[in-house]
Formats: structure tokens, C-alpha cells, sequence
């Protein structure tokens, strides 16, 4: 039997003693009085410990009752209950969770809709110079760098920043920012210095051996200059030794240039000025056609005169190591298409070939320093590895990009991409 079914039994019980002792007395109605004032008196005493007891948090033991009362503190108890042990196992999670991320080596900032600090980790103190005082203070205020700035407020964060610890400059820091929950975001910043130190030395160390190989190079090429000069080509052995040598050593050369091109497109400022890209063009391809003999290979399309700001010998890099390998990579009949022309929010170089194409899993690899596909290895085609490198770090310095499109067997077109900002008068 349900407990309702007990509390209805013993009203049913009183009830019928009420009257059967009503029916003998005559007093069935005051009696029956009596009952009704009884039940709600018992009822306002139970409701008003019950009060008494939850208006203390409940989390004691229940006063001892009967019946249905006594149902209802022990559910209520329980659920108290659950919801401490609840409220303790998340505190811990927290606990956990706070002590794990303070002791972590990377620096760590909650932030608030408004960019405050809601919490810092013991890193973020260190290398932002962070205090206890400054929760709630607006993280920009703080880290007042122009590009960190930049960088908080475009919203956009699947890329990093890199900035100068506010603390100690000698520390360089990639910080990221990762949006969760509504409106929040976490700042993590890493000390990169170590890797930024290691990638100036290998920087430094190609420079150095590129330029240190310059002056044998010079002496090696003019000695062999004498010798072939001096060579009366009686033997043919010695004739073909001097050409090769003279082939290698103009490799060694272009590698040299190629890699102090490289180096100084990594380190050097940019001198920016309107560059007239169609007349560059023009030249180039003038260039290009004077250099390939008998035909003509080049078709020039000017679909626009957009000039673009830039650097006028890094674009003419760019461009000639594009086309030349569009020249060297197809058949000495086909033609080699250039089109200059403007898209909605760039303007853009084309250049297409009807080459042997370049395979699928090539594409993505072919802009890396010294990579050639293995058929060129095997064919011996001139070439340092280094040229779209070159290109990909130009247009990176011209806030551009490079697209490649290429089938085996059928040819490839390469567009630069630079951005209408670029567009000058
Ligand atoms: P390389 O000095 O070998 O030409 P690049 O960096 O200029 O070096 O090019 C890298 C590789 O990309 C080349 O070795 C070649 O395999 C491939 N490649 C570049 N341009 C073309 C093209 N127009 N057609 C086919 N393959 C190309």
C-alpha cells in the first residue's frame, strides 16, 4: 500500500470512530469539528518545520515525522544530497582543471566578451607581466601592440600572432586565440624564441656559405674560361671535361644567386613603390622570345593596365622563374600564354603552357626549396629546385598568392593573385 493509501486509511479510521461515538453522544458535527481543526493544525505544524528545516539548507538531518511528511524529507534530502555531491565533484573538476592549466608552460588567458581578463594562468603573469589586479582589467590596455590589437579585433583566429613578450623583448611569443561558449575566448601564447633563434641561424649559416661560395666560384670560372680558351680541341676527352665543367659550375652559380635571392627576401625591408606590371610584361617576354630561338613562343594578353605597389625586381624574379619554366617544361613548339587581367577583388598574372604537367600529389610540393619532380631529376633538365620558392616568398611579400593548375601530359597554369588593395595609379 502507497503511503497516500496509509494517510486515507487513518482519516477513514477517525472518521469512523467520530461517528460511531457521535452517533451515541449526539456529538457528531462538533466532533467532526474537532477532526477537520486537528488535520490542519497537524498540516500548518509539519509545513512550518518543514520551512524552518529548508530555510537552513536542508543539508541536516530531517526532524523525525510520519507519514507522507516523512516521505517528503527523505526525497528532499536525497535530492540535497545528490546536488552537494554534485557541486563537490564539479569543485574538484575545477580545482583540477585551474591547478593543471596554472602549472602549464604556455601561457593562458580566459577573456571576457568585453576583451577583460577573467583569468590568468601563473605563464601569463610572467610573460605579459600580468598582476592578481588585473582581472577584469581590458586585455588591450595591457598588450598594446599594434598587431596583437589588430589580431584581437578581426575576429578572424585560425591564424596566430607573433609579438615581443611586453616584459622582456628578448622573448618572442606566437599568440592564438581560441573562441568557446558564448562570446568568451582563450588566449595562449607560446615562447617561440628558441625556434626564432635556431631559424636566424640557419638563415645566417645559408647566407654566409652562399656568399662565401661566391669568390671560388668567380675563380673557378675564370681559370676554366683560360683553359677552354687555351684548349686547341685535339682531345676530345679534355673539350667534353671542360664543358661539363662549365655546365656545373653555371649551375653553381645560379644555385648561389638563387639562394641569396632567397635569403634577402627573408630578411631584407620591402622598397615598395607602383610598379607598371604591363610594361614589366612587355619586357619580359621580349626578353624571353630573344632568348628562344628561331619562333616565336610567347603571347602576351593585356587585359587591364593595373599597376600594382610593390617591388619591381622581385616581381621581374617571380615572373621570369614562372615563365621560364613554363618555356623549359613543354615542347619547343608550343606556346607559352600570359594574361594580365582583373577579377572582382584582384587582379591577376596567368601564365599557361601546353607542358607535360605536373602530377597530382606534385602540386602541393613543387613551391618547397629544392624540390623537383623525380622524372626531371632522371632527365637532367637544368634547374635548381629553388624557383617557385622564390616565387611563393615574393608573393608573399606582396600580400598575393599562388594558384597552380596542372594536368600530366596536358600542362599547367600558374596565377599570381594580388589582392585590388594593391592597385595603384
Ligand atoms: P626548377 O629549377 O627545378 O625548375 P622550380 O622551383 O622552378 O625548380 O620548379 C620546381 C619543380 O616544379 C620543377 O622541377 C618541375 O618539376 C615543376 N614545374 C615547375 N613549373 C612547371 C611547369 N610549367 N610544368 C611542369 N612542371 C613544372
Amino acid at each position: 500500500m502507497g503511503i497516500w493509501g496509509k494517510e486515507i486509511k487513518t482519516i477513514l479510521l477517525f472518521l469512523l470512530m467520530i461517528s460511531v461515538i457521535g452517533g451515541f453522544t449526539g456529538l457528531f458535527w462538533p466532533l467532526m469539528f474537532l477532526l477537520l481543526v486537528s488535520i490542519i493544525a497537524r498540516q500548518v505544524i509539519q509545513i512550518s518545520r518543514f520551512e524552518a528545516w529548508i530555510s537552513r539548507g536542508g543539508s541536516k538531518k530531517y526532524p523525525s515525522s510520519v507519514g507522507i511528511w516523512e516521505d517528503l524529507y527523505y526525497h528532499v534530502y536525497r535530492i540535497k544530497k545528490n546536488e552537494r555531491r554534485r557541486k563537490k565533484k564539479l569543485g574538484q573538476m575545477i580545482d583540477q582543471f585551474r591547478q593543471s592549466t596554472e602549472a602549464l608552460p604556455d601561457a593562458a588567458v580566459v577573456l571576457g566578451i568585453n576583451n577583460e581578463i577573467d583569468w590568468s594562468n601563473k605563464a601569463a603573469r610572467k610573460v605579459f607581466g600580468l598582476q592578481a589586479s588585473d582581472k577584469g582589467q581590458r586585455i588591450p590596455n595591457l598588450i598594446r601592440y599594434p598587431e596583437f590589437i589588430r589580431y584581437l579585433n578581426a575576429n578572424n583566429y585560425q591564424t596566430s600572432v607573433i609579438i615581443p613578450s611586453p616584459v622582456d623583448h628578448s622573448v618572442t611569443l606566437e599568440v592564438r586565440i581560441v573562441p568557446y561558449g558564448a562570446g568568451l575566448r582563450l588566449l595562449l601564447a607560446q615562447d617561440i624564441s628558441q625556434l626564432k633563434k635556431l631559424e636566424r641561424t640557419r638563415k645566417d649559416f645559408v647566407a654566409n656559405v652562399s656568399h662565401e661560395l661566391r669568390t671560388p666560384l668567380t675563380v673557378l670560372k675564370g681559370y676554366l674560361e683560360t683553359l677552354q680558351d687555351l684548349d686547341d680541341g685535339k682531345s676530345l676527352l679534355l673539350t667534353n671535361s671542360f664543358l661539363q665543367m662549365q655546365g656545373q659550375t653555371e649551375r653553381m652559380q645560379h644555385l648561389v644567386d638563387d639562394l641569396l635571392l632567397l635569403t634577402r627576401l627573408e630578411t631584407q625591408q620591402k622598397k615598395l613603390h607602383c610598379v607598371d606590371v604591363p610594361a614589366l610584361l612587355s619586357q619580359i617576354c621580349k626578353e624571353g622570345d630573344d632568348l628562344e630561338s628561331i619562333t616565336r613562343r610567347i603571347e602576351l594578353t593585356l587585359e587591364t593596365s593595373a599597376h600594382i605597389m610593390g617591388e619591381e625586381q622581385e616581381l621581374r624574379s617571380a615572373f621570369t622563374n614562372i615563365l621560364g619554366n613554363a618555356l623549359k617544361y613543354s615542347p619547343i613548339d608550343s606556346i607559352v600564354k600570359l594574361h594580365w587581367y582583373q577579377e572582382a577583388n584582384c587582379v591577376v598574372l596567368a601564365i599557361t603552357d601546353k607542358g607535360e604537367g605536373i602530377a597530382k600529389t606534385d602540386i602541393s610540393r613543387v613551391t618547397e626549396r629544392f624540390y623537383r619532380s623525380e622524372v626531371k631529376r632522371a632527365k637532367k633538365v637544368n634547374g635548381t629546385g629553388l624557383g617557385l620558392a622564390i616565387v611563393k616568398h615574393v608573393l608573399m611579400r606582396h600580400d598575393a598568392h599562388l594558384k597552380i593548375k596542372s594536368e600530366l601530359g596536358k600542362g599547367s597554369c600558374f596565377s599570381c593573385h594580388f589582392p585590388a588593395s594593391r592597385i595603384c595609379d
